[in-house]
């Protein structure tokens, strides 16, 4: 395969980006595509050394590029975004066969979200500013300066969105970057950086290190001279990542695991809460924020599951590249194994499957059942843990007391969504919920000037907006004498 591939027609460099050149490494490893089980590329597998080189063009550029007037940094980000936009076709038919996700999600609204991004952050950082305020006459005034050197690391269930929503604020304030993509879907960061280039973005601004989390991942959060490290993936990597920045106090940004509920009172719409209850399948289920666990009061619950068991029979289930099918693959045989397992464990633990509950062999590869178990103990392990997979429970509740202490009673805190008519309930369910977002009547709904990231062990931090500057900036306040 050499240093390229060819992905449905799209050439992808398998090689690293490191300022502004392609580089390739002694060793690679395989990227297998989720639809097939086929090796789609070879990818070079870094590892402290080309960590080493990629930091090094990061701080080289830094010199340039944290000096580069808010107004052409945000120039060169619009031109990256419209660079995305141009390849919409390319980058998800690339992302769909590396990544699982559904073609008709990816062309309408994942990769015009990843173009969204840049935009979105361009236009945040010309408007970005606080009212100065007086203390006895003297004045303060707040400053969001360049820090220098970030380190991006994304998981693989949505590489080109996760990746953007870092890589584009972080360029926005200033910073140069270094991303180290996840092994299992590496392909569309690399296109990514094609589009950068082409995009007038300096060399050395931005840096792709491919390879594998415990090599250039770990190479590269223990460098020295990375100032911040943003992270969204498992919160037990998480950990890894925390240690390792703790010893060069280097500040963190976590965006990690969940294990949200769904909350449907007897006063809701309950077409709608159906219908977003089954949408937590999307993606086959490898979504941080899916809503796995459905709370449903006991008058609606009799009317509440055939109807979700209707919709959930309906959905159809292969290739994600087919227009017909509404949930794809497990992106790997060992994730698949790892789903399987979580759904032994419920049975034995005395849940009852009135859904799927197993791999779904007529699809052929990679495809698990979309599942769903009622009758679940309390203590078992299917409601705290998450499972990355089209798996949900439902359970019954009496009143809002119980029904907002199961939803708290995970150790996650990412996200929860309410369903109810009555708007002194959702106001009052919102507030005593433990997440970073509430979704009411809703689901999915996202605006980028709004705080994103999650409560307990769901995260650390918040980005999104301003907070996402706060993070990737050196906030200065100047207090000038009168
Ligand atoms: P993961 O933690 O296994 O891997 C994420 C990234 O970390 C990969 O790039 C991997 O190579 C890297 N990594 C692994 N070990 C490392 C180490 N020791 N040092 C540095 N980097 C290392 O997660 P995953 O399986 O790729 O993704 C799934 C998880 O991500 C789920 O828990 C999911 O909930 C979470 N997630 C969270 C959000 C969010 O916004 N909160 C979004 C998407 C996914």
């Amino acid at each position: 395969m050499g240093n390229r591939t060819t992905v449905e027609g799209v050439e992808v460099s398998t090689e690293h980006w490191i300022a502004g050149e392609r580089a390739g490494s002694a060793d690679v490893f395989d990227d297998i595509s989720p639809i097939d089980g086929a090796v789609i590329a070879q990818v070079a597998r870094g590892g402290a050394r080309e960590v080493d080189r990629a930091v090094a063009a990061a701080r080289s550029a830094f010199g340039t590029w944290g000096q580069t007037p808010p107004a052409a940094r945000a120039r060169v980000l619009r031109a990256i975004a419209a660079g995305i936009e141009r390849r919409i076709p390319e980058l998800a038919a690339v992302e769909t066969r590396d990544a699982g996700a559904l073609l008709r999600s990816m062309q309408r609204n994942v990769v015009p979200r990843a173009a969204h991004n840049f935009r979105f952050f361009a236009e945040h950082l010309e408007a970005l500013g606080a009212p100065d305020f007086e203390t006895r006459g003297h004045m303060n005034h707040v400053r969001w300066e360049p820090s220098g050197v970030v380190a991006l690391i994304t998981p693989w269930n949505a590489p080109l969105m996760l990746a953007t929503w870092k890589i584009a604020p972080a360029l926005a304030s200033g910073a140069t970057v270094v991303l180290k993509p996840a092994e299992w879907s590496p392909l569309t960061a690399s296109l990514l950086a094609d589009i950068a280039h082409e995009a007038g973005l300096p060399p050395g601004a931005f840096n792709v290190v491919q390879g594998l989390g415990e090599e250039a991942g770990a190479a590269l959060v223990r460098h020295p001279d990375v100032g911040r490290i943003s992270f969204t993936g498992s919160t037990q990597t998480a950990r890894l990542i925390a240690e390792a920045a703790a010893r060069n106090l280097t500040p963190v940004s976590f965006e990690l695991g969940g294990k949200s509920p769904l909350l449907v009172f007897e006063d809701a719409d309950l077409d709608r809460a159906v219908e977003q209850a089954v949408g937590q399948y999307d993606h086959a289920g490898q979504v941080c924020l899916a809503a796995t666990r459905l709370l449903v009061h006991r008058d609606v619950y009799d009317a509440f599951l055939p109807r979700f068991l209707e919709r959930a029979r309906g959905l159809h289930q292969g290739d994600p590249r087919d227009p017909r099918s509404d949930i794809g693959p497990q992106i790997t045989r060992e994730h698949l194994e790892r789903v399987d397992r979580f759904v032994r464990t419920a049975r034995e633990q005395g849940a009852r499957a009135v859904l799927g509950g197993e791999p779904n062999r007529e699809a052929g590869g990679l495809y698990y059942r979309p599942t769903l178990f009622v009758d679940v103990p309390p203590g078992a392990e299917i409601l705290s843990e998450e499972v990355f997979g089209p798996v949900l429970t439902l359970q019954r509740f009496d009143d809002e007391e119980e029904a907002i202490a199961l939803a708290n009673g995970t150790r996650y805190g990412l996200s929860a969504v309410v369903f109810t008519s009555n708007r002194a309930r959702a106001e009052r369910v919102s507030a005593r919920l433990v997440a970073g977002t509430v979704w009411v009547n809703c689901f999915f709904v996202r605006d980028l000037r709004a705080p994103f990231g999650g409560a307990r062990q769901s995260g650390i931090g918040r980005e999104g907006g301003t907070w996402s500057f706060d993070f990737y900036a050196d906030v200065k306040n100047v207090c000038t004498a009168p």
